[in-house]
């Protein structure tokens, strides 16, 4: 069986208009299976309003608690825990669920093995239907970390049931920022679209993001969203993309129409615009594309 295609939108940061491009790629993508990587603010879903099939629990680590009848008091797991979860209360030492880190110091040295450690749910994985095609997301539970983890987990889901259902590739709206989640989301692409604004920090943010593309060896290509709010700005990212070794694969101006379409709840490409067309372009060029040189690779191999 052929290799699936796995191509990761990202951004530096949040705003970029990151997850309404990934939905218009969405809305024209042929034989794809969409997965929501942004795991911290998983929004993909107003636009994609999938129907969920199945839902599985997220078990992203695991938090203490205290048995009462075999603690003796020794007050040792509330002097090591350095995360100040343990606490004396009415005579009794009680774990705060939400302080605990799940580092397991003190399951580990309770002298009396008082203190159990069983996994917690962190949140739930979904399978869902789209009108455009099958979508895996999911949701943690407020307050509740390791998304690097559930981002992992989410891409599994997403490779199994793209085999399964023999798709060809996995279009998967990626976390922002350089995080844990992102180098997750990166982990086996075969490409990476990065989505900047045409600022010198859009720059910087690109930098980083496309710094992990490179150490990984994952080619990347970049898209400027909005241009047109800093021709300038834009001018000057064109000019250090036509020297680098990044595929530029074109910009998109700032659109009323893309909101009016947002706040009626549908992806830009599903209906006739100037802006869809231009969309429709840079999607058929990351269908074909391959990267401009290897200099990212050589850079890291030398
Ligand atoms: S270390 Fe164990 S025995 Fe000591 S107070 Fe904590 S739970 Fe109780
Ligand atoms: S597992 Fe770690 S963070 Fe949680 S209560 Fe024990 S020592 Fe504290």
């Amino acid at each position: 069986m052929a290799k699936i295609r796995e191509i990761v939108v990202v951004s530096g940061k949040g705003g970029t208009g990151k997850t309404s491009i990934t939905a218009a790629f969405a809305a024209i993508a042929k034989d794809t299976l969409i997965c929501d990587l942004d795991v911290d603010v998983p929004d993909l879903y107003i636009l994609l309003q999938p129907t969920v099939q199945k839902t599985s629990p997220f078990m992203g680590g695991n938090k203490a608690q205290i048995v009462q009848d075999t603690c003796q008091h020794c007050e040792n797991c509330a002097s090591l825990c350095r995360f100040d979860a343990i606490r004396l209360k009415n005579g009794i030492y009680e774990v705060d669920e939400t302080a605990c880190e799940g580092c397991g110091v003190c399951y580990t040295l309770c002298p009396a093995k008082a203190i159990h450690f069983p996994p917690c749910q962190c949140g739930q994985i979904f399978e869902s239907e789209t009108r455009f095609g099958p979508m895996v997301h999911a949701e943690l539970v407020p307050g509740q970390e390791n998304s690097g983890k559930l981002v992992s987990v989410l891409k599994s889901k997403a490779r199994s049931l793209a085999q399964e259902k023999s798709l060809s590739t996995i279009l998967c709206d990626g976390s922002p920022g350089i995080g844990c989640p992102v180098v997750s989301s990166l982990s086996g692409a075969s490409l990476v679209l990065a989505v900047i604004e045409p600022t010198v920090s859009g720059w910087h943010d690109f930098e980083r993001v496309a710094g992990v593309c490179d150490h990984f060896h994952i080619p990347c290509c970049v898209l400027i969203n909005r241009y047109d709010l800093n021709p300038a700005g834009t001018a000057q990212i064109e000019e250090k993309l036509e020297t680098s070794h990044y595929t530029y694969v074109g910009r998109l101006p700032f659109s009323e129409e893309l909101i009016r379409a947002t706040n009626r709840g549908i992806c830009i490409t599903e209906e006739k615009s100037t802006l869809s067309d231009q969309i429709r372009d840079i999607w058929a060029q990351l269908q074909v594309f391959t990267p401009k040189t290897a200099r990212g690779v050589l850079r890291h191999l030398a």
